[in-house]
């Protein structure tokens, strides 16, 4: 049976307001946001620390505006440089590097920890949250892509809840809600007599060893029979409807105008491409324990129904709404409380008509190469990943083309099938996240 991810937070933890909140990647476009619902719910959230890697000046003047006791930035230069910046009177404690992103996520007053940092470059910090029993609230979608096994395993150990940010697995979650909290109740309420009693999660909490190999995972289960398949919604991107010809002289800048969603630079391209797709499929596998096929992906233009869950008797759920990240990132930190957004209501009237098709999978392979790595395994994800973080920069370099991208990931797949890379055979599943990043940069 399929069983979603993480056990859900602590329901006693959850009612305590304010809430304690960190947030990783605080000047990016998510980081952004949550800021955004922060203003409007400042009794709702007291916020601990803001990590910020390279723009010091925004970082600067969100310190300012949230004066947290913490900051974080990416290297030693740049906390110098955020220090001047910050006005007399004001003296938080400023880490940075990868160890300060890693106390920031293991703080032990933290509830909340908004992982939102881009690229592989944020599992570390996911990781160190999930070991320290933080309430998760993932933006990051590659510390899943790249390590969903073995963050689903340290989440049964310390109980470390993960709600999904990104909008269409959040979707998934809210269309799967009322499933994943009575499968939990009632869990609680059927322990088997070895079943050891699951610990309200606590900073750091290092579960003793299980009694029996054969105690239950905490995390809900996703309905018996009930449940048939995910279906991801698509934008489509800038280039729907693009011949492969075409795509060959996509330039930079017109590959930065996406049409719905105001994004970073790196998911951008990987929407224009569909491999941001593609790893949500992988994201999508992992968060809900199903496999490749049961997950598909629909292009629906106008980005108002973000993902839908198909039953068995043939219903379908949808969640709906504005494109507004605001709404996916208030979720996850208000849960189980849906807080007010500031987001524009949602008048179907308005948008009149709704449309869905298949993807071209032809002009876009990067859907099919994701699927193929997430069936493969051993690594392949990682592989996948790192190989696409590193063309679409040569991409936004001028180094390649659009179209190169998906030709420079197919390479390294194959090649890491074939057993090309050193540190890692593709015989096995990397088993710690030190072989994982290895792999990431051998890559
Ligand atoms: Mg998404």
């Amino acid at each position: 049976m399929p069983r979603y991810i993480s056990p859900l937070p602590d329901p006693a933890g959850s009612k305590t307001w304010p809430r304690k909140l960190v947030i990783l990647g605080s000047t990016g476009s998510i980081g952004q946001s949550a800021l955004g619902v922060l203003r409007l719910q400042a009794e709702r959230f007291r916020l601990l620390a803001l990590a910020g890697a390279r723009n010091i000046p925004l970082l600067a003047e969100q310190a300012k505006e949230f004066r947290p006791p913490l900051l974080c930035t990416l290297t030693a230069p740049g906390a110098a440089a955020l220090r001047q910046l910050l006005p007399a009177g004001y003296q938080p404690e400023i880490l940075w590097g990868e160890a300060g992103y890693e106390a920031l996520a293991s703080l032990p007053e933290a509830h909340t920890v908004l992982s939102a940092q881009v690229g592989a470059a944020g599992l570390r910090a996911t990781w160190a949250a999930a070991e320290a029993g933080k309430v998760i609230a993932l933006a990051n979608k590659e510390s899943l892509v790249l390590a969903g096994t073995l963050l689903r395993s340290l989440c049964a150990t310390t109980r470390a809840s993960i709600l999904p940010v990104d909008s269409e697995h959040n979707a998934i979650f809210q269309c799967l809600a009322a499933c994943i909290a009575r499968s939990e109740s009632a869990a609680d309420g059927e322990l088997p007599k070895k079943r050891m009693r699951a610990e309200p999660h606590a900073a750091g909490n290092q579960r003793e060893a299980p009694e029996s190999p054969r105690r239950p995972e905490t995390a809900p289960e996703l309905p018996e029979n009930g449940l048939s398949r995910l279906i991801l919604t698509a934008s489509g991107g800038p280039f729907y409807g693009n011949s492969p010809e075409e795509l060959e002289r996509i330039r930079p800048e017109q590959a930065l105008a996406h049409p719905t969603w105001k994004m970073g630079a790196k998911i951008s391209i990987d929407s224009a491409t569909l491999m941001n797709k593609g790893l949500e499929l992988i994201e999508a596998a992992h968060l809900y324990g199903l496999p490749m096929s049961a997950i598909e992906v629909l292009v629906h233009r106008q980005s108002i129904v973000h993902s839908l869950v198909e039953f068995s008797d043939g219903s379908l759920l949808a969640q709906l709404g504005e494109p507004d990240m605001r709404v996916p990132i208030a979720y996850c930190l208000g849960w189980p409380l849906r807080l007010n957004t500031g987001v524009k209501k949602l008048g179907l009237a308005e948008h009149g008509s709704l449309s869905f098709a298949e993807a071209d999978s032809r002009a876009f392979p990067c859907l099919a190469l994701a699927r193929t790595a997430q069936e493969h395994g051993r690594g392949s994800p990682v592989v996948l990943n790192a190989a696409n973080e590193i063309a679409v920069q040569a991409f936004l370099d001028g180094r390649t083309g659009f179209t190169g991208i998906a030709r420079l990931v197919r390479t390294c797949l194959q090649a890491h099938m074939d057993g090309a890379y050193s540190v890692h055979k593709a015989r096995s599943e990397p088993q710690s996240v030190d072989e994982i990043m290895a792999l990431d940069a051998e890559t």
